[in-house]
């Protein structure tokens, strides 16, 4: 069974996310999405709440899996019984850091391969922080995340500004 775990923040999933599990899912038997608890990161949604919107999203991809974790990406892939970590790249900027990473998580666990997909083009600017910037100005994010996330953005938005 080749597993691979696609391991992000996740807050919240956007097309640019989806985009890549739909492609990450056919390389492999098995795609866990693994959805980390950081709160240092001062996330917008729980963990439960992006758990459950991806799994929502995910449905219908029938090796898709969904689960939430804490601490080093590497560990995860181990408990995941996990060969390969997928990681998107968008920019230059995401290659620096991407890369450093990875090739510690080489050195951690050599076992464990990194894979980059390239973003699609049409995401190349997309990032949960973009969605959640322009939902907090009121701005039109149906062409950033998925319609079922878009209320759920916005609700949130309003419970910070009471
Ligand atoms: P993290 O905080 O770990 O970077 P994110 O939720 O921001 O988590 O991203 C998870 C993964 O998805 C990362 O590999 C990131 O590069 C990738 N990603 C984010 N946005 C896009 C996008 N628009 N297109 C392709 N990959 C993306």
């Amino acid at each position: 069974m080749r597993r691979a775990i696609y391991p992000g923040s996740f807050d919240p999933i956007t097309y640019g996310h989806l985009d890549i599990i739909k492609r990450a899912s056919k390389l492999c038997d098995e795609l866990v999405v693994g959805v980390l608890n950081n709160k240092q990161k001062n996330p917008l949604f729980s963990i439960d709440e992006r758990v459950n919107m991806i799994r929502e999203l995910t449905e219908n991809l029938d090796n898709v899996k969904v689960d939430s974790f804490e601490g080093l990406t590497v560990d995860f892939a181990k408990a995941k019984d996990a060969q390969v970590i997928i990681r998107g790249l968008r920019a230059v900027t995401d290659f620096e850091i991407e890369i450093q990473i990875a090739q510690s998580n080489k050195v951690q666990y050599p076992d464990l391969e990194t894979l980059f997909m390239p973003t699609s083009l049409k995401y190349s600017y997309l990032s949960s922080t973009v969605a959640k910037e322009f939902a907090s100005y009121g701005g039109d994010i149906s062409l950033f995340v998925p319609p079922q996330v878009i209320p759920l953005i916005e609700a949130k938005i309003k419970d910070k500004e009471k």
